[in-house]
This record gives C-alpha cells, structure tokens and sequence, in this order.
C-alpha cells in the first residue's frame, strides 16, 4: 500500500508545494510546529531513511539544505531545526522547522537513566556490529 505522501507526490491529495526537483518534494507539514514548518521527501518511496541507497541518501539532504535556505530567507527565522521521526507516515521525510528559540521546539522530556550505566551501554554501541 503507498504512503499518503506517494498519493501526493501523484497529485491525488492537495498539498502547499514550496520546492520540488525530479527526486523531491518539499511542502508544508498540515500540522505544523511552527509556522513554516516544512517536510522534504523523496519521490522514491522508501520508509527508513536510513535504507535508502548512498546517492539517494546524499542527494535528500543536499535538498535538505536548498529547503532549510528558503525558509531562513522567507521566515527570518534565526535557525532551522531538522528532525528525522517516521513513526506516523512511513516514507522517508525530514522535518524542517524555523526557530528563534529552545522553547520553539519542544524537545521530549530526558529518560530516568542510570548514570552507572553509560559506560556499559557506551560499550556495548562500540562493539556492535556497523
Ligand atoms: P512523523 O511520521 O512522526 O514524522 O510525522 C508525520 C508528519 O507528516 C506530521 O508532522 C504530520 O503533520 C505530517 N503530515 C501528515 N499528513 C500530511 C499531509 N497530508 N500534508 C502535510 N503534512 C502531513
């Protein structure tokens, strides 16, 4: 089944375009954090970001970065936030939000998290396999 983002890209479902290239679309996110918050996707449907092939790969976040310029001219916002989740809609998208300050993007509150336990987590991440 194709992601509601794929029925986008075809035309079959509205959205506000802000930039687009042959590989990807940028538009408005329906529900966003802040005003001009933008998503980048590739046409190419894919669900993690972090399967898709090395050019694809490269190529997103170079469209990334023409997005995030845009934004900061049209908001005048002093920074662009990235954010990677995918949890809702499985098809690669990078959340791009203008900020002028921390509380601008409410970040998840830290994990209860022992501090005995770093240096075993810490190693068992150097150990894993790439
Ligand atoms: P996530 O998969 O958790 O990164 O969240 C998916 C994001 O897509 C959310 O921020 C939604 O508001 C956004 N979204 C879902 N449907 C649409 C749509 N039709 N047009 C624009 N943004 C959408």
């Amino acid at each position: 089944m194709s992601s509601i983002f794929t029925s986008i890209i075809a035309g079959e479902i509205p959205c506000h375009r802000v930039w687009e290239d042959d590989q990807h679309l940028a538009f408005l996110d329906i529900n966003p954090i802040r005003p001009g918050h933008c998503l980048v996707i590739p046409k190419r449907e894919i669900s993690y970001i972090f399967d898709m092939e090395e050019t694809e790969y490269t190529a997103l976040w170079n469209a990334v970065r023409t997005v995030e310029k845009k934004i900061r001219n049209a908001t005048g916002c002093q920074r662009v936030v990235v954010s990677v989740v995918g949890w809702e809609v499985p098809h690669v998208h990078v959340h791009l939000i203008p900020t002028d300050e921390m509380a601008n993007f409410p970040a998840p509150a830290s994990c209860d998290f022992d501090a005995s336990e770093f240096s075993t987590l810490a190693a068992r991440i150097t150990e894993a396999k790439e």
